[in-house]
């Protein structure tokens, strides 16, 4: 199907694109990769009366060092993600999640703050922005403003963003030599989550000192799977197995995935 007719803007700015968001009213949206807008736009289930388009924007992509933290820009490509050292060296977690994203086609054109924006519960990068303590910096008529990821997901395909405002980077802090693995459940290769783990570990002295664990598609949005963590915290890897059982979805099948899953990505994980 064709979309439905829309008025098409390419600001140089994010000053200038949050002034055209205000402008254009709440029918107006922000297209950066384009992925999963497109085919919305294509099936007739949005129908927008104008597109911003920030893909000009070069200010808002790349991986910058900001001392304990990193700061990904919005429009950062999965391609980009992929293969920056930064994120290799202090992120791993993102990067191996990444990995698993789509095709390569897809992840070229599709963006990190893209995949966060839409919000798609099976969306496999927001349990681990969850997980990692992740904070978006949001841009909007107002200033600018930052909003932990536990407060970003809000609901199924829903953010705390406004619809005048653009998110410009997200901040993740650093976790240099933790080890990280996702362990994604799907139906063929290059297709969503059915359900999936994203688990970041430090090991310290032959203990867990510390570990991130979030769940992709087990609810309306990412969830953290705090009682897994805590349960962790100063053990030996041998009580892997008995905190994942702590992993819960809140449905009976999804719990029994989301408890399998969890003890592999933990195991790999620790595993290096
Ligand atoms: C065939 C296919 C397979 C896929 N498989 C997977 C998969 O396995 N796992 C997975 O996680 N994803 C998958 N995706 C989705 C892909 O990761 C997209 O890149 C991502 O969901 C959206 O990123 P985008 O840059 O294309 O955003 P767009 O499609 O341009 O935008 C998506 C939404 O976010 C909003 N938005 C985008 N950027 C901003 C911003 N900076 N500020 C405010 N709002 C913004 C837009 O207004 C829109 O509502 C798949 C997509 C396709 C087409």
């Amino acid at each position: 199907m064709i979309p439905a007719e829309f008025r098409y803007l390419c600001p140089s700015t994010v000053d200038e694109a949050v002034r055209m968001l205000v402008e254009e009213g709440e029918d107006a949206k922000v297209i950066a990769g384009g992925q999963s807008l497109v085919p919305v736009l294509r099936m007739r289930l949005a129908a927008p009366t104008a597109l911003i388009d920030i893909g000009g924007l070069t200010e808002l992509t790349g991986v910058r060092d900001d001392g304990d933290s990193l700061l990904i820009g919005a429009m950062t490509t999965h391609y980009e993600v992929q293969r920056d050292h930064l994120i290799h060296d202090h992120a791993l977690l993102l990067k191996l999640v990444t990995d698993t994203v789509a095709d390569p086609q897809v992840r070229h054109r599709g963006t990190f703050g893209g995949s966060l924006c839409h919000a798609d519960p099976a969306g496999d990068l927001l349990a681990p922005a969850l997980a990692l303590d992740a904070v978006m910096i949001i841009a909007g008529p107002g200033g600018r403003r930052e909003v932990p990821a536990s407060e970003f997901f809000v609901g199924y395909f829903e953010t705390a963003l406004a619809p005048d405002e653009i998110l410009i980077d997200v901040r993740v802090p650093k976790y240099t030599g933790w080890g990280a693995h996702y362990e994604k459940l799907n139906r063929v290769a290059q297709a969503w989550s059915i359900v999936a783990v994203a688990a970041a570990v430090q090991i310290s002295g032959g203990t867990i000192a510390a570990a991130r664990v979030g769940l992709t598609n087990v609810g309306s949005g990412p969830v953290r799977a705090v009682d897994v963590e805590s349960a962790l915290v100063g053990q030996p890897v041998s009580a892997i197995s008995d905190a994942a059982l702590l992993a819960s979805s809140g449905d009976g099948y999804k719990d029994n995935l989301a408890r399998v899953l969890t003890d592999r990505a933990l195991t790999a994980a620790v595993a290096g």
